[in-house]
């Protein structure tokens, strides 16, 4: 099996898994995280597969750039005051899912620092 195919967040992106997508452009796919961490709780992947953030911004500037802007969007469509962007990189971070993605959190009061 190759790395696209047992990639879950591949999978969501060719429509072999179910997600609530939200928005999406040329190069990025946003939809509802599964186990919402705050009221709004969006992922924004890159369809291109890459682990993680470094791995988009060494790949395509411009594909980092994009998934960023769709995480700017996601947060007006959602009519949010404020809103957290955050990208965990590596196991030690949290990252459970090795395909790269910005969490777009807002809706209610976020504490600093994060857990
Ligand atoms: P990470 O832990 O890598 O920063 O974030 C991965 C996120 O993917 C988690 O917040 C987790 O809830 C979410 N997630 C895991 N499996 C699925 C799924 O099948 N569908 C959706 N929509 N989100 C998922």
């Amino acid at each position: 099996m190759s790395e696209t195919e047992s990639c879950l967040f591949c999978r969501i992106v060719a429509g072999q898994i179910p997600a609530t997508v939200v928005a999406e452009s040329v190069n990025s796919l946003a939809f509802r995280d599964i186990e919402p961490g705050a009221p709004t709780h969006v992922l924004v992947v890159p369809r291109r597969h890459v682990p993680d953030l470094a791995g988009l911004a060494a790949a395509s500037a411009a594909e980092l750039a994009d998934a960023v802007a769709l995480a700017a969007q996601v947060a007006d469509d959602e009519g949010l005051p404020g809103y957290r962007v955050v990208a965990n990189t590596g196991e030690a971070a949290g990252q459970s899912v090795f395909h790269a993605h910005l969490h777009v959190l807002g809706g209610r009061s976020l504490t600093w620092p994060p857990g």
